[in-house]
This record gives C-alpha cells, sequence and structure tokens, in this order.
C-alpha cells in the first residue's frame, strides 16, 4: 500500500502508469520539505520489485527490505547522515564519486530483483560535474533501472536533467488534513496533533518527526523565544545577534531561512490576532503572547515588520552579504507603540 498522505494527483499518475507498464525511466519529485517526497519514491521503489498483485503490498519480503533500506537493488544517494527524511538540516553536494559509482552499477544486472531503483535526496545539490555525469545515463538509461530525484528547490538544477525527468508535483497539505492523519495514523493526541499540524507548514514529515522526537518542538520554542527577546534588547545585542546568524548563515542556510521564517509566522499571527482572524494562527501555544503583542505594535509596523522579514529571504537567496542584510533587519524591528508604552507606565 502506498503510504504517502495526500497528494492524490502524484499518486493517481503513478499507479497508472505502473499499472500500464508504462513507467518513465526518471522521475523528478518536487515540492516543498517533508510534503512526502521520500516516502513516495520508497513507494515507488517497492512497487517496482513488489511479488504481489496490488503494487506495492508493503507485506512481501522485497518490499520489506526496501522500507527497511536493505534491498540490494534500491539505493539512496545524497541523504545526509543521521538526518531525518531528507529535507532538513545542511546539504551537502552530492560529488562525482556518487555519481560514478551509479553509473557503475547501473550498468549491472539487478542483483534479485527485476528492477534496479536509485533515489538522488536532495537532487539540488548535485555538483555540476555530476549533474553532468548523471546526465549522461539520463540520456541513455538502461533498460531495468529507475532514477527518482527529489527536489525543493527545481530551479536549481541543470534544465537539461529536468527535461530528462517526468517531473511530479507535490504539495503542501492543509493542515486540517495532517491533523486527522496524526491521529488516525500516528496514535498522536489531538491537542498535540492541532499544535503540530498547525506548525509543520503542510509538510506531514516534520509533523510526525516532532511527534517521535521531542526536541524539535523544544528547539522551535527557543528559536522563537530568543527572537522575541530582541523586540526589547539594544540595538548592540540586536547587532550581535545579527552577526552570530550571520556566522550560522556560512555553515548552515537552512537554519537561518527557517529562524527568519519563524519569525516572519510570528508577526503573521500578531497581525491575524489584531485583525479578528485568530482562528488562522500558527502559532496557537502561544495565545496570551501573540495577544499581548497585538496590543502593542500598530498594523502599519506589523505589516513593515513582515515585508523586512521577507525581503532579508529574498536577498540571502540572492546571495547578498548575509551580515549586511542581517543587520538591516534588526534596525527594522518595530518598536512597541505609545498607546503601550501609557498602559505600561500607568
Ligand atoms: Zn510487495
Amino acid at each position: 500500500m502506498w503510504h504517502v498522505i495526500g497528494q492524490d494527483r502524484a499518486l493517481e499518475l503513478l499507479r497508472r502508469s505502473l499499472d500500464n507498464g508504462r513507467l518513465a525511466h526518471a522521475y523528478l519529485f518536487t515540492g516543498p520539505p517533508h510534503v512526502g517526497k521520500m516516502t513516495l519514491a520508497v513507494n515507488l521503489a517497492q512497487a517496482l520489485n513488489c511479488e504481489k498483485e496490488n503494487r506495492p503490498c508493503g507485506e512481501c519480503q522485497p518490499c520489506l527490505r526496501t522500507a527497511a533500506g536493505n534491498h540490494p537493488d534500491v539505493q539512496i544517494i545524497g541523504r545526509p547522515s543521521g538526518a531525518d527524511a531528507g529535507d532538513g538540516g545542511s546539504k551537502k553536494e552530492i560529488g562525482i564519486a556518487q555519481i560514478r559509482e551509479l553509473q557503475h552499477s547501473a550498468a549491472l544486472q539487478p542483483y534479485e530483483g527485476k528492477y534496479r531503483a536509485y533515489i538522488i535526496d536532495g537532487a539540488e545539490y548535485l555538483n555540476e560535474e555530476s549533474a553532468n555525469c548523471l546526465l549522461k545515463t539520463l540520456e541513455e538509461p538502461p533498460p531495468t533501472v529507475l532514477f527518482i530525484l527529489l527536489a525543493v528547490q527545481e530551479n536549481r538544477l541543470l534544465p537539461t536533467i529536468v527535461s530528462r525527468c517526468q517531473r511530479v508535483e507535490l504539495f503542501p497539505l492543509p493542515a486540517s488534513v495532517i491533523e486527522k492523519a496524526l491521529v488516525a495514523h500516528w496514535q498522536a493526541a489531538p491537542e498535540k496533533a492541532r499544535l503540530l499540524s498547525r506548525l509543520c507548514r503542510g509538510g506531514i514529515g516534520w509533523a510526525v518527526s516532532a511527534l517521535r522526537d521531542e526536541s524539535l518542538l523544544e528547539a522551535r520554542s527557543q528559536n522563537l523565544d530568543r527572537l522575541l527577546e530582541l523586540t526589547g534588547a539594544s540595538l548592540q545585542q540586536r547587532f550581535s545577534f545579527a552577526a552570530s546568524l550571520a556566522a550560522q548563515y556560512g555553515k548552515n542556510r537552512n537554519a537561518v531561512e527557517e529562524t527568519l521564517n519563524l519569525w516572519l509566522e510570528w508577526w503573521r499571527d500578531v497581525l491575524l490576532v489584531r485583525e479578528d482572524c485568530s482562528q488562522f494562527v500558527t502559532n496557537i501555544d502561544r495565545e496570551a503572547g501573540l495577544r499581548s503583542y497585538a496590543e502593542c505594535y500598530d498594523l502599519i509596523d506589523i505589516r513593515g515588520f513582515m515585508e523586512a522579514v521577507r525581503a532579508a529571504l529574498q536577498q540571502l537567496e540572492q546571495n547578498a552579504n548575509s551580515r549586511l542584510v542581517l543587520e538591516v533587519l534588526m534596525l527594522n524591528i518595530p518598536a512597541r507603540n505609545e498607546r503601550s508604552i501609557e498602559v505600561h507606565k500607568r
């Protein structure tokens, strides 16, 4: 059975191709982090060598071994060691040695199944040399081999690689769908399911990881607290935070982008509370804090700062000087409005 939640269009396409025996030689699964790209890829690899009629059955030996990561004909390339479900954390480039090895083994007959499958996680991290090397194999694919490339940032892939793959797009899921799935399939407590379904930005994989590992939620919470402290911090403290963030950016871009997105989400929530749309907020565990912010900041300042965070994210994406971008952002942190200062004085 297919384990991916939602993604009906992608599933329908793959099911039909499997039933007709008309699978492409290479697929590109693209979509935001944690929406199920790896789950779908592993399911497809299971289906290739499944022994039952209803593929993938999930119960036969090839299906079980593929799911456990020890089928000799299924190989996952590019997943950083220790990372969960592929999408998070800092990624290293996929080097030429890994792709040469893949090329070599792809030319051999499958060991025990009918097909070989190669899942390339984070395909946008192929460097130029390895991408060109892979391209040669994609241009003349061996008949019993399936390539499944996974990418969050499709625009970073060589267009010639994209054009050799059948593109399958996966989408963020609505919070309501994730909430239900967490309770039904992962036995989450209803309150926890409600919170995680909102925090995960449509990526159910993150919510499932956070269910299993409390530290993810804790880290998120600490990160948010640090950001909120900045609203009352001196300029010197803000600049020293910008410097530490810029240093982190050099090592792990994703983590810094994640921090800025967290900030953006917070101010979006403050805006929603101010506009009496609390039912749509993300940080449902921080109701009191959101209400106090909504009282203390003017609408125009909230909107202005959200714009500033978006601009910072965009400039970082365009490789602007990270320290400069982050310092400018610190200068844009809005001040509490005078009305609220009056209230606090009283
Ligand atoms: Zn099976």
